[in-house]
């Protein structure tokens, strides 16, 4: 009988190549192969960096005005398609519809968003030390774009790196999660219903082979990398060899600071959403909490019971849910083993605590913990799952203390009334973000970037625009 599994092909030079070798992709609900990913060798990504490389300077010579055009034509696809793609996007990562609907369609929204830079990409003219010089300096593109992508938001992030790159004048290939790559095959497929030149945007499937074969081509002059900090790491040795820019968005270890004048129904509810959104799966959602103590017995009581009620379940199957399951079954592990951890060490389990036992899917059940303090692994390391450890401190002092004491730095929440501790807190706090009486998400025009571990350079706004340019001044005597 034949398959009905489809198989994707990479999209280099704007035509479809087949693959030599696939990899199955998994639905994380039931466990069942879904499709198949192309895997592209060295050569593959030779091609896709040479097809880049060639169409590159015709691109960068278009007005900004044109290429926004090409962007706007394919945002109308996206938006013509966001209930297929969002089943997708479900089927492939595990989000629930909704989530993934606002996904698709925040994709779609970014894209317009970065078209918008057309007539803003702006130089300068400084003055010299020099009678009748003039100074220059321009923003030109980099030439020719990495982006290497992981699998949590994996159509938004195809849209954040595209986007900047293309209306800058770059051109770029794409190399999506092997876990997800299904919906960024699926958007190639729009792509080419539109007449964007071909050689501009360009896919190859694969996983960590064909990632470390793009991240130390030598023809490519900036990798923009989302994942995990080992893997930025990798790439940033690989980066080195060849010198190439990097930006690396990585891991969070996000605290959340809960003051006893905080509105506690509004933090109870930002912080169960942030929690069991994408299954705890989002580099910033709250992964640590510190509660003054006054509180802590009336926020702990009032969040189990919050996260308790969360529902479970298919995406695709199952009506009137709140949380899918994880994406993968090491995520699922990774999870388990630091609850567990946390447990044997003397955590309290108020809720959760232990897999989903009833049937197929990497489905954990949304878990707090009590008791935790700082030397748990569960306050130090990245979870990345539906689980919140809650630690009691006596007031903000400590708790800025506590949050600060990470190799992460991406973001950071606070909820209280009063001006003066959420400013104290916007002072002290070392963090790339932080959100002040709500959690994420970040704004388009605003700067998504980590310190520290997780990450150099950043995302989204002007300043996310110009990683992808680099600076050339001109002192002009004439
Ligand atoms: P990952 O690092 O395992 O994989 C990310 C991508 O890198 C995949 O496409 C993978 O194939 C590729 N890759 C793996 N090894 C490589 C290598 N040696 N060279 C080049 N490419 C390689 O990350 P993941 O598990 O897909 O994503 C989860 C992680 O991403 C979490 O740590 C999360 O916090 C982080 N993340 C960060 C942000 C942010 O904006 N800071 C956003 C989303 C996710």
């Amino acid at each position: 009988m034949a398959s009905k599994i489809s198989s994707f092909q990479h999209y280099i030079r704007g035509t479809f190549q087949e693959a030599d070798s696939f990899i199955d992709i998994v639905n994380p609900a039931t466990e069942e192969v879904i499709g198949r990913g192309p895997v592209g060798s060295g050569d593959v990504v030779d091609k896709a960096v040479a097809a880049a490389r060639a169409a590159q300077p015709q691109w960068a010579a278009r007005p900004a005005i044109e290429r926004a055009g090409y962007l706007r034509k394919i945002t109308e696809k996206i938006r013509a398609n966001v209930d297929r793609l969002a089943r997708i996007v479900s089927e492939e990562q595990g989000k629930t519809l909704s989530l993934a609907k606002l996904e698709v369609a925040f994709a779609a929204d970014y894209i317009d968003y970065m078209a918008e830079w057309a007539r803003r990409i702006e130089g300068e003219i400084v003055s010299s030390d020099r009678a009748g010089e003039q100074i220059f300096v321009f923003r030109k593109p980099l030439g020719v774009v990495a982006g290497i992508l992981p699998w949590n938001f994996p159509f938004f992030m195809i849209a954040r790196k595209m986007a900047p790159a293309l209306i800058t004048g770059n051109t770029i290939v794409i190399k999506p999660s092997e876990e997800t790559p299904i919906n960024c095959f699926e958007f190639v497929r729009l792509v080419a219903e539109t007449d964007l030149p071909p050689g501009v945007f360009n896919v190859v499937g694969g996983g960590r082979d064909t990632g470390a074969a793009l991240a130390s081509h030598s023809d490519v002059d900036f990798i923009s990398f989302t994942g995990s900090g080992p893997t930025g790491s990798s790439i940033m040795t690989a980066a080195a060899a060849n010198v190439t820019k990097v930006n690396l968005e990585l891991g969070g270890k996000a605290p959340c600071i809960v003051l006893a004048d905080a509105d506690l129904e509004l933090a109870v509810s930002a912080i169960r959403g942030t929690r069991i959104l994408n299954s705890g799966q989002a580099c910033s959602s709250a992964e640590r909490v510190y509660v003054q103590r006054s509180v802590a017995a009336e926020f702990t009581d009032k969040i189990t019971s919050a996260i308790s009620a969360t529902r479970l379940g298919n995406p695709l199957t199952d009506t009137d849910i709140d949380m899918g399951p994880l994406t993968n079954r090491a995520g699922l592990l990774k999870v388990d083993a630091m609850v567990q951890a946390a447990i044997k060490d003397g955590a309290t389990v108020r809720t959760g605590g232990a897999q989903r036992s009833d049937g197929r899917g990497f489905f954990y059940a949304p878990t707090v913990l009590a008791d935790c303090k700082s030397d748990m692994s569960i306050m130090r390391d990245e979870t990345f799952g539906p689980v919140l450890p809650i630690q009691i401190v006596e007031d903000l002092e400590e708790a800025i203390t506590l949050a600060n004491d990470t190799n992460y730095g991406l973001t950071s929440s606070v909820y209280t009334r009063d001006l003066s501790s959420a400013m104290k807190a916007c002072r002290e706090l070392q963090f790339g973000e932080t959100y002040i009486n709500r959690e994420h998400f970040e704004a388009m025009q605003g700067f998504h970037a980590g310190i520290r571990k997780s990450g150099i350079g950043g995302a989204d706004g002007k300043h996310g625009l110009y990683e992808y340019m680099y600076t050339h001044t001109v002192y002009v005597q004439a």
